[in-house]
């Protein structure tokens, strides 16, 4: 976790570690007028959130990071697994109409399409429902097979990547939504699905670490 407001005791010792480290927590707490006990939290802290690294019998010495650079390396740890929300997935066979119906019901902007072997075969977007709409009476007759976008023009994402690449592959692709896959043995182009990634994926962990303060 990081503190990235630090304390004006933090700042006060991230800077004597800076200008004497590597120096003991009792030597610090000697330059301070504090006792080692009171600033225990304190370097706790620090070390946790990666300012200061600690060795034993040698003491705290400066790891050279700022706040920005502790940031990003956080942000590119998180991972897509952590995050993810369980996929909706329709059949082939559904109906425009119904896939209309199973938006609004499940409450999510794009379906996943599995083919009989239950592997991703297709995704349908709010545009591409709209679009199938325009001049179109019979919703009920036109299987969303024919309107979805297909494989092996879908970009997916795995559940060990990074939370930052598929984030970029949002904005790259310009596009709402990533399935969350696995790959199918020795199969090309065959995934099961176990996820959904959006933007409202990246909202959330957004907010969640704003929400993260100090430890
Ligand atoms: P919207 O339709 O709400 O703008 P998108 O921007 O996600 O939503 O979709 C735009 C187009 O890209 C649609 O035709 C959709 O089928 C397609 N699409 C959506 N997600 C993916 C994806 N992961 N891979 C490939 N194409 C996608």
């Amino acid at each position: 976790m990081i503190s990235i407001d630090l304390n004006k005791r933090q700042e006060q010792i991230l800077q004597i570690v800076k200008d004497k480290g590597p120096i003991t927590g009792e030597q610090i707490a000697d330059l301070l007028n504090l006792t080692r006990a009171t600033l225990r939290p304190d370097l706790a802290i620090l070390t946790m959130s990666g300012y200061l690294d600690a060795r034993p019998r040698v003491g705290y010495f400066y790891s050279g990071k700022s706040g920005n650079r502790l940031l990003s390396e956080r942000v590119r740890k998180l991972k897509v697994k952590d995050y993810k929300a369980p996929p909706v997935i329709v059949q082939e066979n559904l109906s425009v109409y119904e896939a209309i119906v199973t938006l609004f019901l499940e409450d999510v902007g794009t379906l996943y399409v599995t083919n009989r072997d239950r592997q991703l075969a297709g995704v349908i977007s709010r545009k591409d429902l709209l679009r199938a709409t325009i001049g179109n009476k019979n919703l009920e007759d036109v299987p969303v097979g024919v309107i979805m976008t297909r494989m092996p023009n879908i970009i997916t994402v795995e559940p060990e990547d990074t939370l930052f690449e598929a984030a970029n592959k949002l904005i790259e692709y310009q596009i709402d939504s990533l399935p969350v896959v696995i790959p199918v043995d020795g199969k090309k182009n065959a995934y099961e699905v176990v996820g959904r990634f959006t933007k409202t994926t990246i909202t959330r962990a957004f907010v969640e670490m704003g929400k993260e303060d100090s430890i």
